[in-house]
């Protein structure tokens, strides 16, 4: 039987998250050390652990089927994959950025202006598109030192806080593109692995749904079940179980996190008591 090979980071800001994702699967690795390749005893996949740079090609070239990395190195390398999945983490932007002191007025300020960056593409691509001649000086790290030291007048980098930024005298002035850590994949995937690709895809998905829902168990007066059901309806309709205490049930449901202060102020009005809630590991709906 074929086995997925997923390419993800080595050591850096996507690999212990990416880890997660694999493990929170049900996917046991027996050597998840991060020596080169990691094996599974319980599912047909192959880890190989890369630089992310690296990902984009070696999926492009079919040395790995799938690959976890951020939009930002997808489009730089501009390399022929197919984003399945974003996945929600490692969100961040990439920005223009100048010294702090000067008085922005807008994208014309960087004509003729000396920009150090890792993303010579992405930039030179918004550059054009914007009408604007600048010289761009490509630098593999620290690239927020680079105006410090006079190396360039402005840098165009990866932003998530902006406290770098700020440590290092300068202000964010254009957003030019935000991006995520994503799956990708092959273009061209067997039948055979991209069933298993499909088959990982929904266990990801199901962590994915779980963790934006709680399971909630509270008590109720028996007269406020129909009021109850109305505010909490659940995935398919609330359990209601009668409590050995006369006039009173206990009932069970699934609310989405983000409605949760909300509903929980609505069912106290309800006359709920003894509200308990529950994180959710999996779900499938
Ligand atoms: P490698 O050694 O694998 O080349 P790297 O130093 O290029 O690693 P990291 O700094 O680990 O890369 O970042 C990996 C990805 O994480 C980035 O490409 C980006 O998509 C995302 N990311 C999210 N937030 C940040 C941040 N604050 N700084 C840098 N990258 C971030
Ligand atoms: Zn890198």
């Amino acid at each position: 039987m074929s086995q997925l090979k997923i390419a993800i980071q080595k050591s850096g800001r996507l690999s212990e998250k990416s880890l997660a994702l694999i493990s929170e699967a049900g996917i046991v690795l027996n050597n998840s050390d991060r020596r080169l390749i990691a094996r599974s005893s319980n599912f047909p996949i192959e880890i190989l652990f890369l630089r992310d740079d690296d990902i984009p090609q070696y999926v492009a070239d079919g040395v790995a089927d799938i690959g976890i990395v951020g939009e930002n190195v997808i489009l730089e390398k501009n390399s022929p994959v197919r984003t399945v999945k974003k996945l929600g983490f490692a969100g961040c932007r990439l920005s223009l950025a100048i010294a702090k002191s000067i008085d922005y007025k807008g994208i014309s300020h960087f004509n003729g202006k000396k920009i150090a960056t890792s993303y010579p593409k992405i930039l030179q691509k918004y550059l054009t598109d914007n009408n604007i001649t600048a010289e761009i000086h490509e630098i593999s790290g620290s690239v927020e030192i680079a105006p410090g030291i006079g190396l360039a007048d402005s840098i165009f980098d990866i932003v998530s806080s902006g406290s770098t930024l700020i440590s290092n005298g300068l202000k964010e002035v254009e957003v030019v593109m935000k991006s995520e850590a994503v799956i990708i994949s092959d273009i061209k995937l067997s039948a055979e692995k991209q069933q298993i690709l499909d088959k990982l895809l929904f266990r990801i998905s199901s962590v994915q749904t779980a963790k934006k829902h709680k399971y909630v168990v509270l008590n109720a007066p028996s007269s406020q079940v129909s009021r109850i059901v109305e505010i909490i309806p659940g995935m398919k309709s609330p359990t209601v179980v009668p409590l050995a205490k006369e006039g009173w049930v206990s009932i069970h449901s699934v609310l989405k996190e983000d409605e949760f202060w909300e509903i929980i102020d609505k069912l106290q009005e309800c006359g709920a008591e003894g509200i308990m809630v529950m994180p959710v590991e999996k779900m499938i709906v």
